[in-house]
């Protein structure tokens, strides 16, 4: 142990000369040489200070040491950085330009990435202390070094299996041997399937995936108990499907966009983590490959609702399963139309939008059970008698009695989105009728396993129970 500590204690200080040794050397070579470099980037990355950054932060973000960083910037003072202040950042050899952090796109993989800003592949990995490709995950944050006419324009494509180098190269316009430069290979032999080639031409779509899809975006993260979105441009008649979370993911075609989309619920209970967006993309001429990005769930930071207690026949699994299939069956066929436009419509009267006996996620405890339960829609305060409105337009699936629920409607609104309403007092509609959004559709009540009237919405996104209001205050697709 001690004889390592004195090694690299000597290695810090064999560094530090060398520094030093640079710096004399550099002012002696050229006296003129720092206001100039002012204005042209040095040799080595510069990192623009953010504001909250400390040396500390700058140095941990880097890998590098505080020592490094002070002795390459000459500061005096380590702890007194100014916002915007540049610094170069030692160490990072074969990297020039400005580090800019940048959230990863949709579509992109570590190599298209590189590709993009001409970064070699080590370097990138390095620079971002990635470990595994899925750190890439959509939204993360990036360190690129972006120079002067970077990112490069220029065409990536991705090379499919079976595709032959000199037919690839042909269709560029290219010699074979100019697509295995492109691609880094001393021969076109060595270019390997789904490696992103930088080839002349003008679009720039997600860099790994195939010219058909000119764009690919949706959200960045997502929350327990929310909507992710995602959006396919395409360039051809492509077909999509995917999976999230075990879900199937259904892409519809949408002309308010004239593109595909899909939606997916993100359960409430959902351990919040990295996980895997499998996307399947089949081309007019049936050439189908796949892409894999991960996206962040985030934790809700849902309340704990004190603990409830019921009749113990409303907690019999005897009478609770067969119920939840029963709304599990109702909300799981995925309607290709879509019926409802824009955000949804609140369900009660205007007096009772912003009153909310429990919101949607909280955690739950029925009769001194461990807080295993959630609370699966958003209660809405109001009395026996009071009217419910539809939220979107839709058909009616279900109006009747159960236990747990009491009186409860179920509305599909097409593409696996449905509303239902429980505990009503009065239902006014019947299965198959077709709503409108705002239109009456029964009486609030305390029906079923409540401690009081109320109205409990639940919005059901492919599968999922997700948080009403998100619904009621954006719109979708
Ligand atoms: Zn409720």
């Amino acid at each position: 142990m001690r004889l390592c500590l004195k090694h690299n204690i000597r290695f810090s200080l064999f560094k530090k000369a060398l520094w030093l040794g640079s710096v004399l050397l550099f002012s002696l070579l050229s006296v003129n040489t720092w206001a100039y470099a002012q204005q042209t980037p040095p040799d080595m990355p510069v990192y623009v200070v953010q504001p909250g950054d400390t040396a500390w932060s700058i140095a941990q973000r880097f890998s590098i040491s505080v020592d490094d960083l002070v002795t390459a910037n000459g500061l005096d003072d380590a702890s007194r950085l100014d916002v915007g202040q540049e610094l170069v950042i030692p160490g990072l050899f074969g990297v020039q330009g400005y580090l800019q952090t940048i959230e990863m796109p949709w579509g992109e993989t570590i190599r298209s990435l590189s590709r993009k800003y001409a970064l070699p592949l080590e370097t990138f990995i390095r620079l971002n202390r990635l470990t595994s490709p899925a750190e890439l995950y959509a939204g993360a944050n990036v360190i690129l070094p972006v120079r002067e006419q970077q990112p490069l324009t220029g065409r990536r494509v991705t090379l499919r299996a079976g595709d032959s180098p000199l037919e690839v190269a042909g269709t560029l316009g290219i010699s074979s041997w100019e697509l295995a430069f492109r691609g880094d290979a001393v021969s076109p032999v060595l270019l390997l399937p789904q490696d992103v080639l930088l080839v002349p031409g003008e679009s720039d779509g997600p860099g790994a995936l195939l010219p058909a899809v000119a764009a690919l975006d949706g959200d960045t993260s997502v929350v327990q108990g929310q909507t992710l979105r995602l959006h396919i441009q395409a360039n051809e008649r492509i077909q999509a499907n995917g999976a999230l979370l075990g879900f199937p993911l259904t892409f519809f075609a949408d002309t308010s966009t004239s593109g595909l989309v899909a939606l997916q619920g993100i359960p409430a209970l959902q351990t919040p983590g990295l996980y895997p967006v499998r996307l399947e993309i089949k081309e007019p001429d049936g050439t189908t490959y796949r892409f894999e990005q991960s996206i962040a769930v985030l934790d809700g930071e849902y309340a704990y609702d004190p603990p409830i207690i019921v009749a113990p026949e409303l907690m019999d699994p005897a009478i609770t399963a067969p119920e939840d299939q029963q709304l599990y069956d109702a909300t799981a066929p995925v309607t290709p139309q879509r019926y409802w436009q824009g955000q949804f419509v609140p369900p009660v009267d205007a007096a009772y939008v912003d009153c909310w006996p429990s919101r949607y996620g909280n955690r739950r405890s029925y009769n001194n059970s461990g807080y295993v339960y959630f609370h699966t829609g958003l209660d809405f305060c109001g009395q026996v008698g009071h009217p419910i409105y539809a939220v979107a337009d839709g058909v009616v699936v279900f109006a009747g009695e159960t236990v747990v629920r009491g009186n409860m409607s179920i509305i599909d609104h097409g593409w696996g989105v449905y509303s239902v309403y429980a505990h009503q007092s009065e239902i006014d509609i019947q299965e198959g009728e077709v709503v409108t959004a705002g239109q009456l559709i029964g009486k609030v009540g305390a029906t079923g396993r409540v401690t009081g009237p109320h109205l409990h919405l639940e919005v059901w996104v492919n599968g999922v129970q997700v948080d009403p209001w998100q619904w009621l205050t954006n719109t979708y697709p």
